[in-house]
């Protein structure tokens, strides 16, 4: 006798932040909510990604800190990094946020199935182990996984992408980092606190792309300060391992640089090839991207798609956020589609960026006229206190028809802790607010969000410390 499928409110398949969030949402809810997951919940974010990377981070600003204790009168003996410790550091965060998750999964009574889930017509998923789940609605979130390059066959060894850096046991010495966005920076900031030498090639004329150029210039400054070695505008070729397999010369424009490992962060592909989709709706485009509108409904009745399959930021909170939205629909309850223009994007490297809305290049792109002002983190006292002044604020606002900030468009930060400041800016945009109805609010003294505020006070004319 054939087994009859399980039925459920929602089949999700993929349980990294995308697929979890729905869980999580419509769980809440009382939707009967079933998750098919080839390896472990909380997928790229949680075990590849988000929080493995930032807790490296955070050991690097442990080993700057304590570098840097001296002349804070603090008499310490010269760090020493012992990255074994540090990867059982991570690994034990790592997994108290996973015991969590599953804890939480089950209290929300969310049924999860380990295997491969395929879609095939009629809502059917079928789990590579035989078991059958029908959705009344189905959720696809199968994520992501690092883009290679042809020519750098990734081996774990002499050629890494972010799957491999974040499961090292020892840093290598030297390392070239290819590609210099979010992640290729982040890595490249960590590795060169912690002692390798970074050589970071881009092919883009500046790293930190979608990022002010003001802010950007920041982070290259702080970048080529601590001796990294950054080339913009350039190619790679292809590399050629030495004869000993222990270090390989990579060949990029006219030059060669010759490391012991190479870092790939050109970028993520999505992961549909495993998905089925034979005789449903669902299209997929050809760079692989589960094609869907803007309420995360693709070509097939009740079938949704969210997170890094989907062609927009590819971002944990964006993946939550479009999530949220689609359970929110199959509970009927009424739905905004996200603006994917104002989303807020923070990078953790030394030092870290938060942006918000428009930078002023992508604001006169796309036909504003502008007004922008900048305040340094150097005139801050917190940024003092804690030793950091390199950094700024930048508020980009449309013009007015009197010539003075309207609207603002864009919030860019760099500097101290700005990951944790960016709310203001974050909201400010989003709600389309002027420089003087945020001027209108109090900043607390002596904090670093007072930059924030001595900005959009500058922009109304009226700057206390800043003209
Ligand atoms: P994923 O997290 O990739 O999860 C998909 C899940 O689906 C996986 O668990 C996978 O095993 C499973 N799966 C795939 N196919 C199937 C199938 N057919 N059947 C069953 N299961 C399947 N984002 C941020 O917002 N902030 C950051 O600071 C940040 N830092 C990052 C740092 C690094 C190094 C990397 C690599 C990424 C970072 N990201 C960050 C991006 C973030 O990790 C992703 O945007 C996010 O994980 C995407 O979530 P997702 O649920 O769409 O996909």
């Amino acid at each position: 006798m054939v087994p009859t499928p399980q039925q459920f409110d929602v089949v999700i398949i993929g349980g990294g932040p995308a697929g979890y969030a729905a869980a999580l949402h419509g769980g809440l809810a009382g939707l009967r909510i079933a998750v098919v997951e080839k390896e472990k919940v909380g997928g790229t974010c949680l075990h590849r990604g988000c929080i493995p990377a930032k807790e490296f981070l955070e050991t690097a600003t442990v080993y700057r800190t304590v570098t840097g204790a001296k002349e804070f009168g603090i008499e310490v003996e010269a760090p020493v990094v012992q990255f074994a410790q540090s990867q059982a550091r991570k690994q034990k965060v790592v997994d108290q946020l996973w015991r969590g998750l599953q804890g939480l999964l089950k209290k929300r009574k969310v049924v999860t199935f380990a295997g491969t889930g395929s879609l095939g017509p009629d809502h059917l998923v079928r789990v590579d182990d035989g078991t059958e789940l029908v959705g009344t609605h189905v959720i696809l979130a199968s994520g992501s996984v690092p883009r290679t390059i042809p020519g750098f066959d990734v081996d774990g060894r002499l050629v890494l992408t972010s799957d491999e850096v974040l499961a090292l046991e020892k840093l290598p010495s030297s390392a070239a980092v290819i590609g210099g966005g979010a992640i290729g920076c982040e890595f490249a900031s960590m590795l060169s606190d912690l002692g390798t030498q970074v050589t970071v090639l881009e092919a883009l004329p500046k790293i930190l792309p979608g990022c002010d150029k003001d802010v950007a210039d920041v982070v290259l400054r702080s970048f080529k300060k601590r001796g990294m070695d950054v080339h913009t505008g350039v190619n790679v070729a292809g590399h050629t391992p030495s004869a000993d397999g222990r270090s390989t010369t990579v060949h990029f424009g006219e030059q060669d640089v010759t490391v012991e490992a190479v870092v790939v962060s050109v970028g993520r592909r999505p992961l549909s090839e495993n998905l089925g989709l034979e005789g449903t709706g669902v299209r997929v485009d050809r760079r692989g991207f589960v094609e869907v509108d803007e309420y995360m409904r693709t070509g097939e009745p009740g079938v949704f798609a969210a997170g890094d399959l989907v062609d927009t930021p590819a971002l944990a909170h964006v993946g939550f956020a479009e999530s949220i939205r689609i359970v929110d629909q199959i509970l009927g309850d009424p739905v905004v589609p996200i603006d994917y223009s104002k989303v807020p994007l923070c990078i953790y490297s030394h030092p870290e960026v938060a942006i918000a809305g428009l930078s002023e290049e992508a604001a006169r792109e796309a036909g504003y006229d502008v007004v922008t002002k900048k305040d340094p983190f150097g005139g801050n006292g917190r940024a003092l206190i804690v030793g950091e002044p390199d950094g700024l604020v930048k508020v980009i606002c449309e013009k007015g028809p009197d010539g003075k900030a309207g609207r603002i468009l864009g919030v860019h930060m760099v500097g101290p802790w700005v990951t944790e400041q960016l709310g203001q800016g974050y909201l400010s945009v989003n709600w389309e607010a002027t420089p003087a109805e945020v001027a209108e609010f109090i900043q607390p003294h002596p904090t670093l969000s007072e930059t924030f505020g001595e900005t959009v006070l500058a922009l109304t004319g009226r700057g206390l410390h800043v003209g």
